[in-house]
């Protein structure tokens, strides 16, 4: 009998980590493809230091190519079209067949969704992030503005991160005084899916800072140092940093995958879709909690779950009786500035949920940096 196909689609943190897994638990028993339109990838939480200067991106890029090396096919491309009927994946018009597929393709931006946000900064692409080292190293005086443009967002955690590095990075420059901080958000408080106690108490720690947070403001248009709102209101800015509208990237939006929202919906324990032999992890899943919420967008969940999906795999290919299951724990690092760190951490599945926000110490900030040099050590 021939070898059983596993295709990644994505050779993000939940595809790259998929793809090890399935190759430490089968070897020769399987033949693993990764599809990735990307050469390099890079390691998005670093993005935030490459703001401030603290990283430059080779540091914190990695060839695909180098899954090579551990017998994994890396196809180099763009996913066209997934034919889940004939089990099938296009790729530069090429046919890819499958046994099982997971679905990796993480989220897009859709920089086009207001007027005026093409034009703004950001830090939640490497290219963006590149452009703001230069734009805040000659920032002398004004507001900066950080506004999310729309929900869900990948990381709830990163524009109070960038917020507070940012007050960090004026401060030891010696112009603080000269620089006004100020977050916009649609969302009532900071990270609502973490509770009103975290969210009160990083609301407290960007109050401590002189970073004025703005809840339930719906970003409509920017134009010329102004932003709109929904409720009419507008603001000024001197330098205007967003985070883009998130969705699921067209291939899955075209696909008989999609939900009505554009993600993959999947069962929160197996992270199976409707459909068989197909799994979706990480950023393109849908997990609806009990309270209406959803799971968020994150690498930490990505990468617990492709561990999950991969373990599970394997072993229906070997025969195995056990199966894991996904329990939605995690945790997040979250940057103050100064050298510091918090660190948010819970179960998303508990009902009510629990999160807590552990009080920053440079114990945090260490960790973080440690997780980085493995997790670009690791995987790539
Ligand atoms: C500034 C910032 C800070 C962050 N900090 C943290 C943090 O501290 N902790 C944390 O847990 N998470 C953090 N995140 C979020 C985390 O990086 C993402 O949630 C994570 O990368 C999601 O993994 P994924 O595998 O779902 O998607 P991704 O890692 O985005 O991978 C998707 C891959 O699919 C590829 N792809 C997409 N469409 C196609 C196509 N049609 N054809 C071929 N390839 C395609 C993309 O090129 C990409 O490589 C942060 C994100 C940002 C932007």
């Amino acid at each position: 009998m021939n070898e059983p196909t596993i295709v990644v689609l994505g050779g993000g943190v939940g595809g790259v980590v998929a793809a090890n897994e399935l190759h430490g638990r089968l070897k020769d028993k399987a033949k693993i493809i990764v599809v990735e339109r990307r050469p390099k990838q890079s390691f998005e939480s670093s993005y935030l230091w490459i703001m401030t200067g603290e990283r430059q991106p080779d540091a914190i890029s990695r060839d695909i190519a180098g899954l090579a090396r551990k017998e994994i096919e890396v196809i180099a491309g763009e996913v066209e079209s997934i034919d889940t009927k004939n089990k099938a994946v296009f790729v530069a018009g090429r046919e890819v067949n499958y046994d099982y597929l997971i679905v990796a393709l993480g989220a897009s931006l859709d920089v086009d969704a207001i007027p005026g946000l093409a034009a703004s900064h950001t830090y939640y692409t490497l290219e963006g992030a590149v452009k703001l080292q230069r734009e805040v190293a000659n920032f002398k005086s004004g507001r900066v503005a950080i506004a999310i443009a729309g929900l869900p967002f990948k990381c709830p955690a990163a524009p109070y991160e960038g917020a507070m590095l940012l007050e960090g990075f004026f401060h030891a420059r010696h112009i603080r005084h000269d620089v006004e901080l100020a977050i916009y958000t649609p969302e009532p408080s900071p990270m609502p899916v973490a509770g009103e106690a975290s969210g009160a108490a990083l609301q407290e720690m960007l109050a401590h800072k002189g970073i004025n947070f703005h809840g339930d403001k719906e970003l409509t248009a920017i134009k010329k140092g102004k932003m709109t709102f929904a409720d009419d209101s507008t603001e000024d800015y001197d330098l205007i940093i967003t985070v883009p509208p998130h969705k699921a990237p067209s291939v899955i939006r075209d696909s008989s995958l999609a939900g009505d929202n554009g993600w993959i919906t999947v069962d929160r324990h197996t992270l199976e879709t409707d459909t068989e032999g197909v799994y979706a992890i990480g950023d393109v899943a849908h997990i609806p909690l009990f309270d209406g919420m959803a799971l968020p967008k994150a690498g930490v969940f990505a990468h617990g779950q492709a561990e999950v999906v991969a373990r599970n795999i394997a072993a229906q290919i070997l025969g195995h009786a056990k199966r894991e299951v996904y329990n939605g724990s995690g945790y997040c690092f979250l940057e103050a500035g100064g050298g510091v760190a918090g660190m948010a951490q819970g179960d998303f599945y508990a009902e009510p949920r629990h999160i807590t926000l552990r009080t920053p110490s440079p114990v945090w900030h260490w960790g973080k940096v440690a997780f980085e040099r493995y997790w670009l050590w690791k995987w790539y």
